[in-house]
């Protein structure tokens, strides 16, 4: 039979593996291995037709003025490329793409995307520019932009979004 005690203890030691769990939790980051960052900034070519969300997505991630959001001109390198697709075969709205030796592409699906609010859209793109800046999915919060579906009633970066942005790129 168990003392008083060392329930006690037991109790204490419960509930301070749970303030650790809570911390870590709290503090995790989740990156990408691969990001179209290049010398502080990224270089876009805008080839898609959802311009308003584009420039919803440029403006809100250059708000947090650490990696700029730059159109691709003829003296720089292309870092990231966004364009249409039109595919009843996925089931996404948008995708990042990542390649070690090409120009990266942010895809925007009109099958899908072509049935929802500017809202919406801008949410699709501000969250593939998430992962262009290197973001991965957040794994434990479901009302961050970077959360892997679209239930956070969001379309800018939240706390945590924001915090794993700063903690990757900040000083
Ligand atoms: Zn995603």
């Amino acid at each position: 039979m168990l003392s008083r005690k060392s329930i006690y203890l037991m109790s204490l030691l419960i509930i301070w593996m749970a303030v650790i769990y809570q911390a870590r939790t709290a503090h995790a980051h989740y990156f990408l291995n691969c990001n179209s960052v290049d010398s502080g900034e990224i270089r876009y070519s805008d080839n898609t037709a959802y311009d308003d969300a584009l420039d919803h997505a440029i403006d809100i991630w250059n708000s947090y003025e650490l990696i700029y959001l730059v159109p691709d001109d003829w003296a720089s390198f292309e870092d990231l490329v966004w364009y249409d697709v039109d595919r009843d075969d996925v089931d996404w709205a948008g995708k990042y793409y990542c390649y070690a030796y090409y120009t990266d592409e942010i895809r925007m699906n009109s099958y899908i995307l072509d049935g929802q609010s500017l809202f919406m859209q801008k949410y699709v793109a501000a969250h593939e520019q998430g992962h262009a800046l290197g973001l991965a999915h957040n794994q434990t919060d479901y009302s961050q932009l970077m959360w892997y579906t679209a239930v956070c009633g969001c379309n800018t970066p939240q706390s945590h979004d924001v915090g794993d942005y700063q903690e990757k790129w900040g000083p």
